[in-house]
């Protein structure tokens, strides 16, 4: 799920430093426990710890625990895991080894079928030490060896007997000078240099040496070894392992170093809150015409006639990017009138949808590109015969490669694991879309160049919000992270429900409190039980037709002395300047379905200040993964 690492050169020396530099470079995904395991001169030698890479493997120290040779070794692998089976210690850390302590593997993703193998391994004789699904692979592998295959038919012939997702890379004593990896599910690739080759799950651990990458797609191994003097690799696929596969290597233009570090910002999550308008201003960049009032999306452009004729659309993603395609549906529905279905993915999979597949199109959204849930419902979807799009962060990411087409959101590294910009970016891209979907459907060029233009405001006026409110938030935050607040609740109705509810989310990440979100017409059908003055509701209501309706209902909030919290436009601040609320202040807008892109922005500083008054880590909150690539 979280990271692996792998280093094979020609060029002798201790690789310690690079493979926890790259190990570093993915611990923002997540991680509970790191491993690293090296063969030098001809053994295995393994260094686990439960923590964080960079708190846990200062290189020098690691050095001198593993007693490294002075000349140094050409083979490591390396693991930040976070735990699936079995809870985060240092024997459940990975690398594995068999009983000889020959193999070594590390592994991202889970193994369905563990337990069943551990039982017949066990009768076999094998003693395991860990109580991870992971630990039955190096086994397994032992005991084919044991049974005279070599190491790469053990290695193959384990990994198609496994259920489940996995990437892995081993190493072994056996054959010193090579490095296999085998990838189905989880995220798996190796960057190419003249003298080494640098496997990793995600192309931010390598990009700190290479641009160039190869990546694996599902049942593919790739064997890298070194002899005589320079490291080669080859590819093939379980099933037909003898067969090369050529596979043209990707670089990497979209990413550089830079976008990693911090800046002057304190922390990522800041950073990336603060570069929404420039991130929206990017997603925007040449997608649209202003004279012709047209969204050009030039990745759909083969499917513009599927697009014309689509009776309905249907949106499969997780968390964030489910949020956003709640708002997305609110607006396509309000501007072109296609319906629009909104699946989470890991129901939608599993569910039986009477759809009809010709006129029903599919967008998948995902930050990463990664996330099992949403591959897998593409994949389904495209057994089922759907036609498939992606509005994905990551280029040559697994869904964007899935999908038949789609439309990258150019939210640039989101390094931060509670999602922030590529929130708004994935937001950007969809009022494109509603555009260009209403036209086709008979909006006047004169409209959409309107809402175009509207468009073009929003990164200023974001700048204005986060300017304006992030004093105000500050303080509300630490003020009511003070108080004994018992039950937080975000509020709104029509196209700011899908906020409260991406608010709330973003606040439970943070805070690591139960927040809810419910339309706020609701609040007399149950919710207001639990109104009282340890209950804290944040009201997102700016001043539109619903404006004296909403008041009403907050005025039965303060009624029951609940605490609340208004995200309300200038207009609505001044109609409220009687009531016992604290207000946030954003700028007034025309077009009120633009308000969620400026809306959200006050509410994610309100958890991250929240957080940050807690003494929460807010760029790795507990328990969180960046990429979820396990299901
Ligand atoms: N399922 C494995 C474990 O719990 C791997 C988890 C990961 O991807 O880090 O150890």
């Amino acid at each position: 799920m979280c990271g692996i690492v792998g280093i094979i050169t020609n060029e002798k020396r201790n690789l310690l430093p690079e493979i926890i530099s790259s190990l570093k470079n993915l611990e923002y995904r997540g991680y509970d426990s790191t491993g690293i395991a090296i063969l030098d001169d001809g053994q295995l030698k393994r260094v686990r710890r439960i923590g964080a890479p960079s708190d846990v493997f200062p290189p020098k120290e690691i050095t001198e625990e593993l007693r490294v040779s002075e000349e140094g070794f050409l083979i490591a692998i390396g693991h930040n895991r976070w735990a699936t089976h079995g809870k985060p210690s240092k024997e459940n850390a990975h690398p594995h080894f068999d009983c000889g302590g020959n193999i070594a593997v590390v592994h991202n993703g889970t193994i369905l079928n563990h337990e069943d193998l551990r039982k017949e391994l066990i009768t076999l004789g094998h003693t395991f030490l860990s109580t991870t699904d992971t630990e039955v692979i190096p086994h397994m592998i032992e005991q084919k060896i044991k049974e005279g295959l070599s190491i790469k038919d053990a290695f193959l012939d384990t990994a198609s007997s496994l259920e489940g997702s996995f990437g892995l890379a081993i190493i072994s004593t056996d054959d010193p000078n090579r490095l296999l990896l085998v990838k189905h599910g989880s995220p798996l690739l190796f960057g190419v240099l003249k003298n080494t080759l640098i496997a990793a799950s995600s192309t931010n651990a390598i990009l700190a040496y290479t641009n160039t990458f190869i990546s694996l797609s599902d049942g593919e191994y790739a064997d890298l070894s070194v002899e005589e003097g320079s490291v080669s690799y080859k590819i093939g696929t379980i099933l037909d392992r003898e067969e090369f596969i050529k596979k043209e290597a990707t670089i990497i233009t979209d990413r550089s170093l830079e976008d990693m570090s911090k800046g002057d910002y304190e922390s990522f999550m800041k950073k990336e809150i603060h570069e929404q308008p420039s991130v929206f201003r990017t997603t925007l960049l040449g997608r649209f015409n202003e004279e012709t009032g047209d969204a050009v999306l030039g990745g759909l452009i083969d499917y513009e006639d599927v697009l014309r004729n689509a009776k309905q659309i249907l949106t499969v993603a997780c968390g964030t990017a489910h949020n956003a395609s709640m708002v997305g549906g609110a607006l396509i529905e309000a501007l072109a009138g296609v319906p629009v279905r909104n699946e989470i993915a890991s129901e939608f999979r599993y569910k039986k949808i009477p759809l009809n597949t010709a006129d029903t199109v599919l967008f998948a959204i995902s930050q990463s590109g990664e996330t099992a849930d949403t591959l897998e419902s593409v994949k389904e979807a495209k057994r089922k015969g759907f036609k498939t799009f992606g509005i994905v962060n990551v280029v040559g990411s697994a869904i964007a490669e899935e999908v038949d087409a789609g439309v990258y959101a150019r939210a640039g590294f989101e390094i931060g694991v509670a999602s922030t910009k590529a929130f708004t970016a994935q937001l950007a891209v969809f009022y494109l879309l509603a555009i260009k979907l209403a036209r086709e459907r008979g909006m006047t060029a004169q409209k959409g160049r309107g809402l175009l233009l509207e468009l073009e405001e929003i990164p200023s006026l974001m700048s204005t919000t986060i300017e304006n409110t992030e004093d105000v938030v500050r303080e509300l935050a630490l003020r009511y992270a003070k108080q004994n607040i018992r039950t937080i609740n975000f509020l709104g109705r029509g196209i700011h429900v899908p906020i409260g509810i991406e608010a709330a989310l973003k606040f439970k990440e943070l805070t690591y409190l139960e927040a809810g979100s419910y339309p706020l017409g609701e609040l007399k059908h149950g919710p207001i039980a639990v109104i009282d003055k340890d209950a804290l509701s944040v009201v997102i209501m700016p001043h539109d037709e619903l404006f004296a309706l909403n008041k009403n209902l907050l005025e039965q909030i303060l009624s029951k002395n609940g605490s609340v919290i208004v995200a309300t436009d200038e207009v609505g601040a001044k109609n409220l300047s009687e009531q016992d609320v604290d207000i946030i202040i954003i700028p007034t807008l025309k077009n009120t379905l633009l308000y969620p892109l400026i809306e959200i922005l006050p509410l994610q500083l309100f958890a991250y200040y929240y957080a940050i008054a807690l003494g929460n880590n807010v760029d790795k909150p507990r328990n969180l993964a960046k990429s979820v690539t396990v299901e």
